[in-house]
């Protein structure tokens, strides 16, 4: 968990890798289906680019079936999926189905002064449409009303490391590492 640009997806990659688990990332997930064309695609697109939330359903759909697949039997990393205290209560009834559970959740901390100067770096390399100053701005706001409430959910119930997610990529992972005692 963390804002925009806190490097969720980066330090997901290297966990998973480290860890041998695939990286699930709805936000991933959903631009591919834009492409594509796809129903889910299509549902989302004008969502996504507004810089506001999908519907709770449609992500936990998503999350249902990538927590199906063969190659998430050991685990998955989800990266910047729970947003939303109904997604967070949705994973957990999703997951002890399955006689499984969130064993840890990472919050990657970052101030709004590094988060705009990254996004705006973000945008000028990857060129996402919800990088543009109106749609960060409203992505900031989902994160403090709709996902930062996620984050006292989890804390209530143990399992939260937060990690500083300033300095290079490496310090951050080695802190990702300590946290996670591996
Ligand atoms: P991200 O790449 O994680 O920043 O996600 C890009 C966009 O996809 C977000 O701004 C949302 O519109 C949508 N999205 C991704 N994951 C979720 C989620 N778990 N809940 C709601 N919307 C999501």
């Amino acid at each position: 968990m963390g804002p925009p640009g806190a490097g969720k997806g980066t330090q997901g990659a290297i966990l998973g890798q480290a860890m041998g688990l695939p990286k699930v990332a709805t936000g991933d997930l959903l631009r591919d289906a834009v492409k594509r064309g796809t129903p889910l695609g299509r549902e989302a697109k004008a969502v996504m680019e507004a810089g506001h939330l999908v519907g709770d359903d449609i992500i936990l759909g998503v999350m249902r079936e990538e927590v199906g697949k063969p190659e998430a039997a050991k685990g998955v990393i989800f990266d910047g999926v729970v947003r939303t205290v109904p997604q967070a209560e949705g994973l957990d009834r999703l997951l002890s189905e399955k006689n499984r559970t969130v064993d840890a959740v990472l919050f990657f901390d970052v101030s709004d002064d590094e988060i705009l100067a990254r996004l705006e770096r973000r945008r000028s390399i990857e060129g996402r449409a919800d990088d543009d100053p109106a749609a960060v701005a409203t992505r900031l706001r989902a994160y403090r009303e709709q996902t930062a409430p996620v984050l006292a959910w989890y804390e209530a119930r143990g399992g939260v490391h937060r990690i500083p997610a300033v300095g290079t990529i490496e310090e951050i992972s080695a802190r990702v590492r300590r946290a996670l005692g591996k």
